[in-house]
């Protein structure tokens, strides 16, 4: 019988440990907290968006061809259908975004831990895999109380997000290379004195994502903005280019339906010349975001009359309602960030997740170059890398 050792307790961790031991492997499962599973239960506010009808590479960053080997390889229904097979009921919402019927991550978590116990998984927990060294053809697994032999090793430690151990150094040390690590999906820090006035607020917008004058990706939803930066999924979908590429600015455009932005203004003015200007925009915006919006276009005093406003400060007002720039600023910070950017790069891995470094050594999950939207598409990769390492870890090396 063939053993395993599967470095990480997380997400792609345990489904592996499912697979694998059903697959009729030998599987322990090393995890460095006293539990399996921690950030599993954090996700989608608690409620684990554990998958996404509608994934495909696009949503994705990562190498375009490993990505579509693994995701062909376990879709969404498949996910479900795993799901449902250790006995979890989920549901779709209107966008595709796949949860537990009991609303709980804890359900999740429950399932996999379950399956794992009734299939005979080894499970060591307060244990974290400190080296991996080869011996002959397997590995030797080396914690601070035991050592480990196993034929193949499985490292899915996660990435750098929200974890107080990674498996970096593990990958290092059997000859890996990493790709530069950053936080992803997360708010984007801009420079404070932009969004001071604003914190609190929330605006529906379209966001596009500027390298130097160059459209990298627009996202739409709402966003949020707090005291230093800008939040909300819209800009978490950002936040990994918005660190990653130079020049960066975030545009915001609040009227993405409007046909003509000044005309719009012109009649709006042209209606309620006697209204001060500070409420120009009232039931267009809120207060505190038109007042930031006043403010820059209109040189005079807020409490002037309507009329007051030349057609200049329109002009400049509707530029800024379609284009209203922030600036990033400083790093993101890992303790905010749900995934890590960077990773075990594509090039140094078959598309079945085997090392071409170091033959029989296997990767699953965040700790691979491979990131992906809001929405479920992460937990989906754990579970369809997991998947793709459990069927293909048998291979002869
Ligand atoms: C707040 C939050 C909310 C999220 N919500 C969602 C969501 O709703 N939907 C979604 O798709 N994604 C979500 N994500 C992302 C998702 O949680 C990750 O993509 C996913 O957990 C990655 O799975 P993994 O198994 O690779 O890593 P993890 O789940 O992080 O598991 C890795 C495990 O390895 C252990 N480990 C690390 N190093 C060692 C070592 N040396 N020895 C032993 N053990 C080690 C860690 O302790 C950890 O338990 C969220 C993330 C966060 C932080």
């Amino acid at each position: 019988m063939m053993d395993v050792c599967i470095v990480g307790g997380g997400a792609a961790g345990l489904c592996a440990a499912v697979l694998c031991a059903r697959g009729g492997i030998r599987v322990t499962l090393l995890e460095a907290l006293p539990r399996v599973g921690k950030k599993l239960l954090a996700t989608g506010n608690g409620r684990c968006n554990l998958t996404n009808l509608h994934v495909s590479p696009e949503c994705y960053r990562g190498d375009r061809a490993l990505l579509s080997a693994v995701l062909g390889r376990f879709s969404p229904d498949d996910a479900r259908a795993f799901f449902a097979s250790l006995g979890l009921v989920t549901y779709a919402d209107p966008e595709g975004r796949v949860y537990p019927r009991t609303e709980q991550a804890a359900s999740v978590l429950d399932v996999l831990r379950l399956a794992c116990g009734e299939l005979g998984v080894r499970t060591l927990t307060g244990s974290p895999v400190e080296r991996v060294t080869r011996d002959g053809k397997g590995f030797l697994v080396i914690c601070e109380a035991q050592t480990l032999r196993a034929d193949r090793v499985l490292i899915a430690a996660g990435g750098r997000a929200q974890s107080g151990f990674t498996g970096y150094e593990l990958a290092k040390r059997l000859g890996h290379t990493v790709t530069p690590l950053t936080p992803a999906l997360c708010a984007v820090p801009v420079d404070p004195q932009s969004v001071r006035a604003l914190k609190g607020i929330r605006l529906r917008a379209d966001v596009t994502l500027l390298s130097g004058d160059q459209a990298v990706r627009r996202t739409s939803g709402e966003v949020q903005f707090t005291e230093r930066a800008l939040s909300g999924i819209c800009v978490f979908d950002l936040a990994r280019d918005a660190v990653r590429l130079p020049d960066t600015t975030l545009s915001l455009d609040l009227l993405p339906d409007a046909a003509d932005t000044l005309q719009m203004l012109c009649d709006r003015a042209a209606k309620m010349p006697t209204r001060a200007v500070e409420d120009f925009l009232a039931g267009l915006l809120p207060k505190r975001a038109a007042t930031v919006l006043l403010r820059t276009a209109y040189p005079g005093a807020l409490t002037d009359p309507v009329s007051a406003l030349s057609p200049a400060a329109l002009r400049t007002l509707a530029g800024l309602l379609r284009d209203w720039r922030f600036h990033p600023k400083g790093s993101a910070a890992w303790e905010l960030a749900q995934v890590t950017s960077g990773g075990v790069p594509a090039c140094e891995l078959t598309d079945t997740l085997q090392s071409h470094v170091c033959p029989g050594l296997y990767f699953a999950g965040e700790i691979v170059d491979v990131d992906g939207d809001c929405g479920g598409f992460n937990l989906h990769w754990a579970w369809t890398s997991a998947f793709t390492v459990s069927q293909n870890i048998h291979a002869p090396i």
